[in-house]
């Protein structure tokens, strides 16, 4: 029996399992593709806030990529690499909010020197551009696999989950106390019809070039700063591509043609091979903000407040809950810069009943559901 099964090794199921372990929770995490296989094998992993004028989402990503910068050098400074940051907007409108998140943030930002804009191509000079001095890029893959180290990593797929009282049983097979969801945008495992996860494919590049970059540098894509003549590119946004609903197959040879030219209309690399593609499924939550904690039982509650399917209204103290299960998902194209903040609050509820940020409680997609007549 373990005391927490997660399913699924994306960075968000690593991460959580690195702060139970930690606290002397048996941890087994489950994935039949292996560690990383999914989104979090595809990312570039740029560690990077969301630049933004405001909200609950920007609110979140700055405090997460405070944490998340320091989380990464103190525990695993092996896995990071720091470089500054230089982000431009992407078109005249957008050159207000990143002039407004250069007046308006805690972090350290200013306006890049000349030289380092001389770098750039030419219409670069009509966009706005911040310089941050803190960012990284973090080993993808790498650091999945450091997070889980202290965890018992059971290569297979949960196709089954049952409540069993006490303790869950997966797959017929394994028992665990505490189940968490961190299965990103793939499949799905219980019928959650108030929460809907949109999956957004993307493409990234591993590149080698003799142009040197000497900082990461985000516009139309992210472009890592080079080491030793290497460097990532990425990623594409592509919402006509879905790995389980479209008819035809991905096409890698112009799919890679993308991050390239994107990354060309800031910066000119020349001798340009590309090494390796990566693909994979961002998945984000209807609202963007990432989702943490525990999950209603829609037909349990229907049973308990029959009225709720016609819109009456309870608190949330009223809804039943599936017993120890939790989810942690939703982090769209922010999962590296997310996860370790939002493992260490979701752990934190799991070990010491530590409340959960409101904002991120799946719950508000049940009280949506309710409100429109979901049923
Ligand atoms: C191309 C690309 C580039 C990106 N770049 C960045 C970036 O630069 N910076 C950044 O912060 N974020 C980036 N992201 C976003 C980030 O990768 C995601 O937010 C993150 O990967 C989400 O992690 P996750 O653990 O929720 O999901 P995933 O990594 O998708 O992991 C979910 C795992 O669950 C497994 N699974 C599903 N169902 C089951 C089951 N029934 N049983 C067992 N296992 C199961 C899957 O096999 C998968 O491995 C990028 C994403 C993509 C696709």
């Amino acid at each position: 029996m373990f005391d927490i099964a997660i399913i699924g090794a994306g960075i968000n199921g690593s991460a959580l399992a690195y702060f139970l372990s930690k606290a002397g929770k048996r941890v087994a995490v489950f994935d039949g593709g292996g560690i990383a296989s999914g989104g979090s094998g595809a990312a570039g992993a740029f560690i990077s806030p969301k630049i933004a004028k405001g909200g609950d989402l920007k609110a979140i990503s700055d405090e997460a990529f405070a944490f998340s910068l320091e989380f990464y050098n103190r525990n695993f400074p092996n896995f990071i690499t720091n470089s500054p940051l230089l982000h431009l907007s992407k078109q005249q409108d957008e050159n207000e909010k990143v002039r407004h998140f250069k007046e308006h943030t805690s972090l350290h930002v200013k306006s890049p020197d000349k030289s380092l804009l001389d770098i750039l191509e030419p219409t670069c000079k009509d966009y706005e551009a911040l310089y941050l001095k803190e960012s990284g890029v973090v080993d993808a893959q790498g650091i999945c696999k450091a997070l889980t180290e202290s965890s018992v990593f059971i290569n297979e797929d949960i196709t089954s989950l049952t409540c069993k009282g006490e303790y869950w049983e997966l797959n017929s097979s394994h028992k665990a106390l505490h189940v968490i969801l961190a299965t990103g945008a793939y499949k799905k495992l219980l019928e959650l019809p108030y929460i809907k996860h949109r999956g957004v494919w993307g493409h990234r590049i591993d590149i080698k070039s003799s142009t040197n970059i000497p900082l990461n540098i985000h516009q139309f894509v992210s472009i890592s700063a080079s080491k030793n003549g290497y460097a990532a590119i990425g990623a594409t946004h592509n919402v006509h591509y879905h790995p389980q609903t479209s008819k035809e197959s991905y096409d890698i040879e112009s799919g890679r043609k993308e991050p390239l030219e994107r990354a060309s209309k800031t910066l000119a690399l020349k001798d340009v091979q590309i090494l390796k593609d990566y693909t994979g499924l961002r998945s984000g939550s209807n609202d963007y903000i990432p989702v943490i904690g525990s999950l209603v039982d829609t037909k349990a509650t229907v049973e308990k407040l029959p009225n709720i399917t016609k819109g009456e209204k309870y608190p949330r103290s009223e809804f039943v809950y599936y017993p120890h299960l939790s989810m942690i998902n939703g982090t769209g194209g922010y999962g590296f810069v997310l996860a370790p903040y939002l493992a260490s609050m979701l752990s934190d509820e799991i070990l010491y009943k530590k409340e959960i940020d409101r904002r991120l409680v799946p719950v508000r997609f049940f009280e949506r559901f309710v409100k429109k007549g979901g049923f």
